[in-house]
């Protein structure tokens, strides 16, 4: 009876636990409804759809990447589906005085910001490592140094907000990945950089909220062009990855892992059988 006692009573108050923190984290729409929201990498893939769901749920959204044409045309499309506003500044983040310009856009058009979210990616390729240091650079400079320079921009504007910051990654900047090797350090980078400065809001009672999302394989046409033929997996769909990682961003959550199975699960191995871990993730491959 008494060791009944010592494993059902502390069982009992997990469960408890459990239920009281889901219970309190319930996402509703109406969360994201009025708030001025920037998307990086908004032409195409999860940063298209993102923007949809904002629009749908009535948010102010100011978008960029490079390409023009494609962002009238997802603009337009976010104010059929009832966007508070929309707007688009189209330029590359190669170049860090753009980064800030778009920031200040959201400044001077929406009057504020509540929520940076970091998602554009710069092209690289698939396969071993060749060599190419001026290749790493240049993606640091985009889908990295870039992020930083936004955050650091936006930052006034977000403590006013009490906003958010959501910084797109992947399992690549979790894990090892064979035949990304540059991508891969870009996003490691991001986890460095944003876990420390989250670290630093904590001590300094900062109250925005940086949502880290590690992705796994998505149908997007970029991803599946690159690794489609290679990957054993079936992609994820691209839609409700955007929606995922909006949930996640409104309820402030520290990381977010779409899908889970196939990256939270996996990554429970990484500290106690790394090489297990690494042997699977090279099994992924055909
Ligand atoms: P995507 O479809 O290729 O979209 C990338 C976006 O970034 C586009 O809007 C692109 O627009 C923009 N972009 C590219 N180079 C740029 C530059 N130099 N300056 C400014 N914007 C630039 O990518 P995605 O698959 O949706 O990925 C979105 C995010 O999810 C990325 O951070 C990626 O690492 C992450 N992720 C994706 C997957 C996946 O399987 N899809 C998996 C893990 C993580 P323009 O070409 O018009 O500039």
């Amino acid at each position: 009876m008494g060791r009944l006692q010592k494993i059902l009573i502390p069982f009992l108050g997990l469960v408890l636990a459990f239920w009281f923190y889901s219970a309190r984290d319930t996402f509703n729409p109406e969360m994201l409804r009025g708030k001025r929201v920037i998307v990086t990498g908004a032409s195409t893939g999860i940063g298209e759809q993102m923007a949809y769901h904002l629009a749908r749920m009535g948010s102010h959204v100011l978008l960029t990447a490079r390409t023009e044409a494609r962002l009238q045309n997802v603009v337009r499309r976010c104010l059929e589906l009832g966007a508070a506003s929309a707007r688009f500044v189209s330029g590359t983040m190669e170049d860090t005085a753009f980064a800030q310009h778009v920031v200040r856009e959201a400044q001077t058009s929406l009057g504020g910001l509540d929520m940076l979210i970091l998602n554009h990616v710069g092209a690289s390729y698939f396969g071993f490592f060749d060599g190419d240091v001026e290749h790493v650079r240049k993606l640091l400079e985009i889908n990295f140094l870039s992020y930083v320079a936004m955050t650091t921009s936006a930052l006034p504007m977000l403590k006013e907000s009490e906003g958010s910051i959501v910084v797109v990654s992947s399992m690549a900047g979790k894990v090892g990945f064979p035949f990304t090797v540059p991508y891969s350090a870009t996003k490691f980078a991001l986890d460095g950089f944003f876990s420390s400065l989250r670290q630093e809001f904590a001590i300094q009672s900062i109250n925005v909220s940086i949502t880290l999302c590690i992705l796994g394989f998505i149908d997007t046409d970029r991803a599946v062009r690159a690794a489609a033929e290679v990957l054993q997996e079936r992609p994820a769909p691209r839609d409700e990855c955007a929606l995922e990682i909006l949930k996640g961003a409104a309820l402030r959550r520290r990381e977010l892992y779409y899908r889970y199975s196939s990256t939270r699960l996996p990554l429970l191995l990484r500290d106690c059988a790394a090489e297990l871990l690494d042997y699977l993730v090279r099994r992924r491959y055909r």
